[in-house]
């Protein structure tokens, strides 16, 4: 294919071969560079002097002379301006660091937009002084006045900030871009080349658009944009917009010839919807697999709209996958070396000295503790085989102590190997908070220690440290130990810095501030981008992948403090321009590659709409007019589930001593929450029910909702069980009512032994409660009269009925296996001449949680669970009573009991559920057991990921 790139250099040799050594080329990012300066060694045959190649940053810094600040130096420099201005009345570091940083970018954009600081701020004053006055003559809140006196600041704060850095030769890029442009538009000002070619640029900031415009008009400079008639040439494409405003601007040298891939091309787009962002990653993996005629090498790019796939994208790459390269930026904070540091952080942050009775040794509190040692990190740290065993070993030693702080030395206790232990985690032995340099020496140490394990662990595995699922994370080991250098550094110079809470806010805030930026080798193997890394290069074949509306284009980013119409007044970036931006990086993407995949995510929960982007919606009514030879066609994906991706899939086959596991179960009996489980993942049942790797138990600091929930269970028995075989009166509930807090009382210090339910959290969520219990009981009395207005009453059959059944599986024809069902049912009453099961819940239920049109669903869709358990009561209450009478199963929930008894929206009506509604349930069930104790049917891992949220063992699935 003729690249973007490859035509520039051969226009390039035509025009310039004879004096490429007084060659500047710019482009918009030094990634082109490695190409261009390719593509002109391939051409040149004799010694000649390299042409200078720079992307638009580094040409414009050369030309102001200017150094720019990073993001660190520029927030401290800031503060130094705005403590020496603002004295005794200057913020605190914690809140300033809070709204600099917004203001930094709102410098940026005002100087790349060449506007003229004075009338832009009085035009926001006025504006700010318009929004808050008060038409009836009301004074102004301190508030108000505050905030004004605020605005009136910061042309003084941009002015004086601008002075002292450039006093120092340093600048923002803004800053920098400004005083170039005006540098340049000065009559003597002469650049070190002969001549400049601007090549690939779509939208320029009126700085850089003034600085090509001035050396256009010296003609010192060339002006080569990247373009593709489709969107050029009509008028209202905005993927067109600039380079139309460029076209008129600075007529341009365009290389016409063989320039209209969208017209001339014959492109096969295809267009796939699949459910969940993951997914998407997983049907890249399969095309680049399976596709005929889809390279994996340079010819390739995998395209990541959203950024935060990175991660699932190399983790789902086929093994066909030869050489890989990643070239994008990644959220620092996406990483899971920012959860371990963040983690350590508020470890420190949260420790207390508690007294004499711990040595007068700092202590840690447990949850802190707890996430900074389930940590995937502190497991390596530990033991680079056994490390999970190690923590886990200790996590449940530490929730079985019950306690809400613990000494370094209490912990250390805690393990076998507690010198071995002690010498791991040394870092967190001593306290940090009046310590910043300690803590960031500390963390500093961590990045090479890390450095250094996971090289080891990539070499143990016998890997390409690039193709281990840690790979990210050892790339960020880079920006961490940058970051936490650059603090310790100037810690020396900034002595306002005196605590731990100050750098732990300003850790967070650098961080967010800051991606990963993987830039390996571009011009070898599979190429793996951000949108944006894709300016000026050009791919046969592109899969791009979260082509969602809200993501392709953004929606408006960050905070300002300039408003719409001051920033539209004075040609600051607008966030629609955002709009036509992307449209252009989407459809240049697009022009000369030859098979497309554009793929979207049809599901709302993740980041994005579910909807396919505006640009392709587009694309599809256009591009078939344009040219007839494009194939678009689209569908919706469904995936198998991910056993098909190999590597990572976790299948368990039943072998005898399973099966034999399976068989006692079958004695015993399946409970619904069981088999509830079966159906939300069989893997996860495995786990838990067969290999019994149990959910630790956690320190129960403050009444949870499952102390809360058998409380209020104890309390409805109690209360209620004097009128097992009554019918319901009023009075009955009026003696209930005087009796509950008694009996609440009761089954509070039964079932939270030890705990202080007087204050605190604790205190509230005891009222709550009694709050609960005290609507149940009026509602009953409520459901009494309506009942007796029906010539109706309400009898109490039983309470916590424990339920069984037997049903008989058919194996084959011959065979027969008797398996066990059991149960305990809250309540079972009858309300006139129907049986009602009852079952108590603590949580609000969804209307949608109890409705299903299909009988196989509660058996196929883990959101529907609760119809599951319903029916399993209805079913076994009815086969042991024989009943010929309807039953109703339902919920009656703690938290809306005005809604009385909650029943389902089933296949065979609404609420009562007849014979043959039960026998359908039946022939479901004997289904799903079928299949349960099929020796040949393996556990797998479900095919739902959002059935892993909550999973317990979604760490070890790699699910999370
Ligand atoms: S994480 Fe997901 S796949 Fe793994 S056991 Fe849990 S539910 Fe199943």
């Amino acid at each position: 294919m003729q690249t973007f790139l490859k035509k520039l250099v051969d226009h390039i040799w035509e025009t310039h071969a004879d004096n490429l050594g007084d060659l500047c080329i710019v482009t918009p990012n030094r990634r082109a560079g490695l190409f261009i300066r390719k593509y002109i060694t391939d051409k040149i045959r004799k010694p000649t002097w390299a042409p200078r190649i720079l992307s638009i940053e580094d040409f414009i810094n050369k030309i102001s002379g200017l150094t720019i600040c990073d993001h660190l130096t520029l927030l401290f420099e800031f503060y130094t301006v705005y403590r020496t201005l603002e004295k005794e009345k200057a913020d605190e570091p914690d809140a300033f660091f809070s709204w600099a940083p917004a203001l930094l970018r709102d410098f940026d954009d005002i100087d790349n937009a060449l506007a003229e600081p004075g009338k832009l701020y009085a035009f926001l004053e006025d504006i700010r002084y318009i929004d808050t006055w008060n038409p009836d003559g009301r004074e102004l809140t301190d508030f108000q006045k505050n905030y004004l006196s605020f605005i009136k600041k910061l042309k003084t704060y941009h002015r004086e900030l601008k002075e002292h850095l450039t006093g120092k030769n340093l600048a923002w890029q803004g800053l920098s871009s400004r005083l170039a442009a005006q540098k340049l538009s000065a009559e003597k000002h002469d650049i070190p080349w002969r001549h400049v070619v601007f090549a690939g640029f779509n939208a320029l900031s009126q700085a850089e658009e003034t600085i090509i415009g001035t050396l256009l008009k010296k003609q010192t400079a060339t002006y080569i944009p990247d373009t593709d008639p489709f969107y050029i040439d009509d008028p209202d494409h905005e993927a067109g917009r600039f380079i139309r405003k460029y076209h008129k601007l600075f007529d341009p040298k365009t290389m016409e010839a063989g320039e209209d891939g969208f017209h001339d091309d014959k492109k096969n787009i295809r267009i796939l919807g699949v459910a969940k962002n993951v997914n998407q990653a997983r049907l890249a993996g399969n095309l680049l697999q399976n596709e005929p005629g889809l390279s994996t090498d340079e010819n390739t790019a995998v395209v990541l709209a959203n950024e935060n796939l990175l991660i699932p994208m190399l983790n789902t790459l086929p093994a066909n996958i030869g050489s890989l390269n990643v070239t994008m930026g990644y959220p620092l904070t996406k990483t899971n070396m920012f959860s371990f540091f963040d983690a350590l952080f508020r470890l420190q942050l949260r420790a207390i000295l508690p007294g004499r009775d711990k040595n007068n040794q700092f202590a840690f509190y447990h949850k802190d503790l707890l996430a900074l040692l389930s940590h995937s990190n502190s497991s390596l740290l530990w033991d680079l085989k056994k490390g999970d065993e190690k923590t886990t070993a200790m996590l449940k030693k530490l929730n079985a102590s019950n306690q809400s702080f613990i000494t370094f030395d209490e912990l250390a206790g805690m393990s076998e190997e507690a010198h071995i232990f002690k010498d791991a985690f040394s870092f967190m032995n001593t306290n940090w908070q009046n310590d910043p340099q300690k803590a960031f020496s500390d963390m500093i140490r961590l990045t090479e220690k890390f450095d250094r394990l996971y090289r080891e662990k990539a070499g143990k595995q016998g890997g390409d440290i690039i193709q281990t699922p840690f790979f990210v994370d050892f790339e960020s080991l880079y920006y961490f130990g940058k970051i936490f250098r650059q603090v310790l550094n100037l810690l020396n110079g900034y002595p306002f810095l005196g605590s731990v809470r100050t750098l732990y806010k300003l850790f967070r805030q650098t961080t967010s501030e800051t991606s990963l930026s993987f830039t390996g080798e571009p011009l070898e193997g599979l190429q793996i981008m951000g949108m944006l890394e894709t300016r000026t290069l050009d791919f046969d074949h592109v899969i791009l992948l979260s082509a969602n509306e809200n993501i392709l284009p953004r929606p408006k980013s960050s905070y300002s403090f300039i408003p719409y119409e001051v920033r539209k007044s004075f040609g600051l970036r607008l966030y629609l321009d955002q709009d036509a931006i992307y449209a252009y990086h989407f459809y240049r993407l697009l022009q000369r590659a030859k098979n497309i995949y554009l793929i979207y995510n049809t599901e709302t929960q993740d980041v994005g709409s579910s909807e396919k982007s505006r640009f392709i919606t587009q694309l599809q009514y256009e591009l078939p007019i344009y040219n007839p030879r494009v194939h678009i066609h689209e569908e919706i994906v469904s995936l198998p589930p991910p056993l098909d991706t190999g590597d990572h899939a976790i299948i368990i086959r039943k072998t005898p001593d399973i099966l034999q596991r399976l068989d006692e179960i079958s004695e015993k009996g399946f409970s619904p929450s069981a088999l509830s489980t079966y159906i939300n993942c069989p893997l996860q049942f495995y786990l838990d029910r067969l290999a019994r790797i149990d959910e630790a138990e956690e320190v129960e600091e403050t009444l949870e909702a499952r102390t809360i929930g058998s409380v209020a269970h104890g309390v409805l028995e109690k209360l209620f069980q004097p009128h097992i075989g009554q019918v319901l009166r009023k009075k009955h509930i009026s003696a209930m009512q005087e009796q509950l807090e008694a009996t609440l009382n009761n089954e509070f210090s039964k079932e939270y032994k030890g705990g202080d339910t007087t204050r605190g959290k604790n205190l509230l969520l005891y009222h709550l409660t009694l709050r609960y219990l005290e609507n149940i009981l009026k509602a009953e009395a409520k459901a009494i009269e309506r009942a007796a207005a029906n010539n109706e009453t309400i009898t109490i059959l039983a309470l916590e009925k424990e339920l069984q059944a037997t049903i008989t599986l058919h194996e084959g024809s011959d065979k027969e296996k008797t398996v066990r069902l059991k149960g305990l049912a809250d309540r079972i009453d009858r309300k006139g001449r129907v049986i009602r099961v009852i079952d108590y819940k603590t949580g609000r239920i969804g209307p949608y949680e109890l409705s299903f049109k299909e009988w196989n669903t509660p058996f196929s869709k883990s959101d529907k669970a609760k119809n599951f358990q319903l029916l399993f009561y209805a079913y076994m209450y009815s086969r042991m009573n024989d009943l010929e009478t309807d039953i109703e199963p339902g919920i009656l929930s703690l938290r809306s009991p005005a809604k009385g008894l909650q029943t389902m929206s089933h296949p065979g009506g609404e609420g009562i559920l007849k014979k043959d509604d039960i026998q359908a349930f039946e022939e479901e069930l004997k289904s799903l057991l079928v299949e349960l104790l099929d020796p040949e049917v393996p556990f797998a891992q479900t095919d739902d990921i959002g059935n892993c949220q909550y999973c317990l063992f979604s760490k070890m699935c790699r699910r999370f």
